[in-house]
């Protein structure tokens, strides 16, 4: 692995355990000898393990779209700041980047790009690990959601347990290095629409 995408808040949260965990994979990702992929901005936890890469001697390939640049919310320090014209754009070209991708505690930008992460990975293209980085249980509330999607059928279960979710940086990259992605199917149901109605 070269690159790994990461995911998380435009804002710091309300928790200084988000920064020091923000700072810890931003180094580990530099002793790594990984690159970071990740939305190029320069403000919240973005900022933050940005900084951290680059600080620990990383490479930091960011990529923007226009009109948040022009908020000047973008980094000016990168390795590389890629501008591109749209949001899709720029889910794209990280996905093109990076071998796997890691969610830190955010809010609804962080949400988006991860689903789309796991959508995209459900429906057979790509099968790059997809991690959720805990912090202070910030995460548990969405892992029972998603846990009620596997209870109601709307989930396989081989999707459920191809997500990664902990607090724990060794964990995290031992479980990266071995990832063999599942082969589970999308749909579970044989019966057809008109069978159900
Ligand atoms: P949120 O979790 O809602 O704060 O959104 C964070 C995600 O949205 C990041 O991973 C970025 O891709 C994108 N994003 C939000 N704000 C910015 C910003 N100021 N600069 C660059 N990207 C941003």
């Amino acid at each position: 692995m070269k690159y790994l995408c990461v995911y998380c808040g435009s804002n710091a949260g309300n928790d200084p355990r988000y920064g020091e965990t923000a700072v810890a994979l931003g180094k580990r990702i530099a002793a790594e000898g990984m690159g970071l992929v990740y939305g190029g901005g320069n403000v919240g936890l973005m900022g933050i393990v940005a900084d951290a890469v680059l600080e620990a001697g990383g490479e930091v390939i960011g990529v923007i779209p226009e009109h948040l640049v022009k908020f000047e919310v973008a980094h000016k320090g990168l390795t590389r700041l890629e501008v591109v014209s749209s949001m899709h754009e720029r889910k794209a070209r990280m996905f093109d980047l990076a071998q796997g991708f890691i969610a830190l505690p955010g809010g609804f930008g962080t949400l988006d790009e991860m689903f789309e992460m796991l959508t995209w990975r459900q429906l057979g293209l790509g099968d790059r690990p997809c991690a959720f980085l805990d912090v202070a249980d910030f995460y548990a509330p969405l892992m029972q959601m998603i846990d009620r999607m596997v209870e109601t059928r709307f989930l396989h279960p081989d999707q459920r347990r191809d997500l990664w979710h902990g607090d724990d940086i060794d964990a995290l990259f031992a479980w990266m290095r071995d990832y063999a992605p599942a082969k589970a199917d999308k749909w579970m149901d044989e019966k057809r629409r008109q069978d159900i109605r």
